[in-house]
């Protein structure tokens, strides 16, 4: 008998053909995934008593035949009879099928998915296609089907004695490569490895008198019943171990592992591993693997899974996820969007599990768990309410807290005058460690905060929590970290400290940046000087880096503070070397500058209730030349002061103990303070 398939678009093999180029690999899987449905459909016949037969070796073959050009799946499945060849094969007809493909055209799975197409992805890589079945049906006659990829296909008797199926594909010129072995068993290994039905390729083989050659027994590809379909509490910890090798043979030992099972609103079972999180997150993702009843579909799971559990490794299976259908569909479907937080809520409630069980495992295994952790608190707002209960802050003592435990023990000594509780924190031990020891003295704690995320994490912190303030060790001095009630007095005048910045100006170094220089009184034994960096621009600074789109803060100079302690025996000897030096040059010009000043005064009082054009030309000019004046002498001031700094070498050494406090003193300046220390010992 000849026929004529009923697809409503007679360009159907055609569109298959062209568009679905991009994954020819996938038509080994459809035609096992057909093969598998059949034997389980003949094991739910039999245990309903229709079928007499036996089903205790169902299994899936694929052979290959080189010579002949084939690739052979057999199942001893339920097969058909040629009424069903009519209806399940021949009659693929479906209703809006050319929007539809024009639609999603470049979406191979789509059309598939969508369609039922399963079957006739053989067609991708075959010249041509048989199918050679026997039904389970008493008495049902074996019969043949056969199609080039028209329209047209013959369907006739045939021989075949055993229950099921055999799809023959004859593997066109373009697809040879199926012909390997090799290219088999990678398709089988990605994508049957966990099919529930034995699936079997050729023969195992030994190696035997200088080759491998095949023993008697089955290659069986898969693991009939994987990890994951089995319950929790038969696996034991070494269980879901092996299991996690299986999955990434070279991967490291992963910290804790979540086993899902959720039968209501939807299918979704899974194992999912927490891997040891590596500074990069980027190689990481994409490891998990998505099933759909244990036939592999993917491995990027963007969409169906929050974007930070993307870090995660194993596998997820459900029949619920419209898996065929393409990535915009995925995340617009409420299914995908109810499992996707439910995953959420399961990984967060599994943390605080065994935060709670085992706290001491939990804290050695933090450094390895909180990237991950952080990435979910900034992205997913429900990962954030529930990270809180195990979110931990570690200080600079080693010693790790939770949230509510750190707040206890801050409350009372890092509360400022406005009730903001601020959180010490710095980014690098040995960078900042005179302002964590200078901290630690004054009774603060100091947490460590020096991933990747640290930025952004306090950002959200503060976001969050309005009261809360986070600010690095060395962001201001230690009394000014946190600004308590009372101010001490100013021991220098304005005027003092306006003569003393050119000072110490001058000896900043001019490639670092830009230092302001700021007096405050540190008392006696605090140091003499103390580079700091201004919270807010060292993190935006900070962020831009992370984050295009802030290149302005990026761009900026570095911008420190350098902070003299006038209360400090050496500053105070700078200060009077400075007055026993200039004193009386800096009053003559300090008289002759308040003189002109006078009369800059003066001239303007004329001028006062004139408009513009009523004051006379020569008045103007005075105004002009005075202010002139006054500008040009101080500058001669500032300039006195600045060559006093340069040549003073105490002040110049304290600078750069200040720098060097800082680990910013390199090259030829760290070399001339090294040199002008000799000589000051000398
Ligand atoms: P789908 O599997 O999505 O229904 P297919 O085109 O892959 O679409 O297959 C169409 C139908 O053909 C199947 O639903 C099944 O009834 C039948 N079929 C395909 N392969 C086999 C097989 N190996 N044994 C028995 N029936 C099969």
């Amino acid at each position: 008998m000849k026929g004529k398939i009923g697809v409503t678009s007679d360009n159907l093999f055609p569109i298959i053909k062209k568009f679905l180029y991009s994954d020819h690999d996938i038509f080994l899987r459809e035609i096992i995934s057909n093969a598998v449905d059949a034997t389980q459909k003949l094991k739910t016949i039999a245990s309903a008593g229709k079928y007499k037969g036996s089903v205790s070796d169902l299994k899936v073959s694929v052979s290959l035949n080189k010579e002949a050009k084939t690739i052979t799946v057999s199942d001893n499945g339920i097969g058909m009879t040629s009424d069903e060849v009519e209806k399940f094969i021949n009659q693929i007809a479906f209703s809006g099928a050319n929007e539809f493909l024009e639609k999603y055209k470049d979406d191979a799975n789509a059309i598939i998915g969508h369609f039922g197409l399963g079957f006739y992805s053989s067609f991708m890589v075959s010249e041509e296609v048989e199918i050679v079945t026997r039904s389970c049906q008493e008495d049902a006659k074996p019969v043949r089907w056969i199609c080039d990829g028209s329209p047209e296909y013959v369907l006739e008797e045939a021989e075949k004695t055993e229950v099921g199926t055999d799809i023959i594909m004859h593997i066109n010129s373009d697809s040879i490569e199926f012909l390997e072995e090799n290219r088999i068993t990678e398709l089988l290994n990605k994508y049957c490895k966990f099919l529930p039905v034995p699936i079997v390729f050729g023969k195992k083989k030994e190696w035997k008198d200088g080759k491998y050659e095949d023993t008697g027994e089955d290659n069986q590809i898969n693991e009939v019943i994987p990890a994951w379909v089995k319950k929790p509490v038969d696996l034991k910890e070494e269980d879901y171990k092996d299991f996690y090798h299986k999955l990434y043979p070279y991967g490291d030992e992963p910290l804790f592992h979540i086993h899902l099972n959720v039968d209501y609103p939807f299918n979704l079972t899974g194992i999912l591993y927490f891997p040891k999180l590596k500074n990069n997150f980027e190689v990481q993702k994409n490891k998990i693997q998505l099933y759909c009843s244990q036939v592999f579909v993917t491995d990027s799971v963007e969409g169906i899974v929050p974007e930070f559990l993307t870090l995660l490794h194993g596998v997820l299976d459900s029949p619920d996820i419209p898996l065929n259908v393409s990535r915009s569909y995925l995340q617009s479907d409420s299914n995908v969007k109810k499992i996707s937080g439910h995953i959420t809520k399961k990984v967060a409630d599994r943390l605080t599990e065994i935060f709670k069980e085992n706290r001491t495992e939990f804290e050695e295994k933090w450094n390895d768990l909180k990237l991950f952790i952080e990435y979910g608190m900034l992205t997913d707002e429900k990962f954030h309410e529930k990270a809180l209960k195990f979110y931990l802050f570690q200080n600079t003592d080693g010693k790790s807290f939770t949230w509510e435990e750190y707040e206890n023990i801050i409350a009372v000594n890092q509360t400022d005058k406005d009730k903001k509780l601020v959180y010490l924190y710095s980014t690098n031990k040995d960078e900042q460690f005179s302002f964590i020891e200078a901290a630690k003295g004054k009774g603060y704690d100091v947490l460590l905060m020096n991933d990747v995320l640290a930025t952004p994490l306090l950002n959200h912190f503060e976001q969050k929590f309005p009261e809360k303030h986070f600010v690095r060790v060395d962001a201001d001095v230690v009394d000014k970290l946190i600004q308590k009630e009372g101010t001490k007095e100013d021991l220098l005048s304005l005027e003092e400290k306006n003569d003393l910045s050119p000072v110490f100006q001058a000896i900043t170094p001019k490639d670092r940046g830009q230092f302001i220089i700021d007096f405050q009184d540190l008392g006696e034994d605090g140091l003499p000087m103390i580079v700091t960096q201004n919270e807010f621009m060292r993190r935006m600074k900070d962020m831009s880096k992370m984050q295009s789109g802030m290149s302005f803060y990026g761009d900026l100079p570095d911008s420190y503070n350098l902070v003299v302690n006038m209360g400090h025996p050496l500053i105070k000897r700078v200060i009077a070397d400075k007055h026993g030096k200039l004193e009386s040059e800096l009053s003559i010009s300090a008289k002759e500058i308040s003189k002109f000043k006078a009369e800059k005064e003066a001239l303007k009082k004329l001028k006062e209730g004139k408009k513009e054009e009523e004051v006379p030309q020569e008045e103007k000019d005075l105004l002009k030349e005075t202010e002139n004046k006054i500008a040009e002498l101080e500058d001669q001031k500032r300039r006195k002061l600045e060559a006093f700094g340069a040549s003073n070498d105490l002040a110049k050494q304290l600078v750069d103990l200040a720098l060097l406090a800082n680990n910013m003193l390199r090259g030829e300046a760290l070399n001339n303070f090294v040199k002008r220390s000799v000589e000051i010992m000398k």
